[in-house]
């Protein structure tokens, strides 16, 4: 990932997600829990799960690097025979590319347990029969291919930008304030479709928040007075999907599991699932979390550090050494 990035602080972050909550899939009063279960892990309420969604940035990851205890409460899940998916709005690389980082990290993941945003882009632009070209917020190295019609991504000419049919809003790594200026300017002057396949407004990276193609998606909203069309959380197609892959799970014997309020906390609610919130290593890290709760109306039905909080990755989960040589 580039160092040079664009970033929002936390504060901008948050100001982002409730003002443009609107545009969100809206939650009935009703699936919103009463209070919040602070709870110390995940594992302290596995046994009332069959089926257990993660979120990748900010659950199992920060940036590079996996959040302490993640590999093992993983593991621990996997061996008391739950079913895992991990649903992730980075559509910057390939479903195979994103298992391999996961599987670097330690998680022991296959393509059955992965359910990515990019492969709700193609059916997205598929509905939109008019348009055979589009421009792509993507590095030039994304894989294409895998998409129908013909995308190119958008650079520093300002006549590619006037010459699309529509645009992809896929990738924000490379993206620059220049290119954002210029995707305004020509949505201003002629509104076509906008299509996010990463609606996230930002991701944690360790010790920065990346800004992401959901919030320039909104940007060029708010200039063009278009709508921009979603797939990922919080929108539904993900948590129908990982539902019609396990038909056999009762619906209120599912989790998500995120570090957001805004898409984790809020798809998950607006699927009629339970959700955990966890904050280490993610979004809400450091941050009054009530706080949040109260400014956006919505709260998870537990609440824990990380899910593998108080858990050595060195451990098992009884506490005890997995490798004692004392
Ligand atoms: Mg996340």
């Amino acid at each position: 990932m580039s160092i040079n990035r664009l970033r929002l602080n936390f504060a901008q972050a948050i100001e982002a997600y409730l003002q443009y909550a609107p545009r969100l899939p809206q939650v009935p009063n009703d699936a919103v829990p009463q209070t919040t279960d602070y709870v110390d892990n995940l594992l302290a309420i596995a046994d009332q799960f069959d089926l257990i969604v993660f979120d990748a940035f900010g659950v199992l990851n920060s940036g590079p690097n996996a959040i302490p205890g993640a590999v093992k409460a993983v593991g621990t899940l996997q061996g008391m025979g739950k079913k895992l998916a991990v649903v992730t709005n980075d559509a910057s690389s390939s479903a195979e590319a994103i298992l391999a980082r996961h599987r670097n990290r330690g998680f022991d993941f296959t393509k059955h347990n992965l359910i990515s945003s990019q492969q709700f882009i193609a059916p997205m632009m598929n509905a939109h029969v008019d348009i055979n070209h589009w421009g792509a917020m993507a590095p030039t190295h994304w894989p294409f291919d895998v998409l129908p019609d013909h995308v190119e991504p958008l650079g520093a000419d300002r006549a590619l930008y006037d010459a699309v049919g529509g645009f992809l809003l896929i990738d924000s790594e490379n993206w620059t304030d220049a290119q954002q200026a210029m995707l305004e300017k020509s949505l201003a002057d002629n509104p076509r479709p906008i299509l996010v396949g990463n609606p996230d407004i930002c991701a944690p990276m360790g010790d920065f928040l990346s800004v992401e193609s959901g919030y320039f998606a909104h940007l060029a909203a708010d200039v063009s007075g278009v709508t921009p069309q979603c797939v990922g959380k919080p929108y539904h197609h993900v948590f129908e999907e990982v539902l019609r892959r396990h038909p056999d799970v009762e619906r209120d014997r599912v989790l998500m599991v995120g570090d957001t309020v805004h898409t984790d906390v809020l798809g998950g609610l607006a699927s009629g699932i339970k959700t955990l919130l966890v904050h280490q290593g993610g979004f809400l890290d450091g941050q009054d979390i009530e706080d949040v709760f109260a400014r956006s109306g919505l709260r998870p039905h537990f609440c824990a550090r990380a899910i593998g909080h108080g858990i050595s990755d060195d451990q098992d989960a009884s506490g005890e050494p997995a490798c004692c040589d004392a």
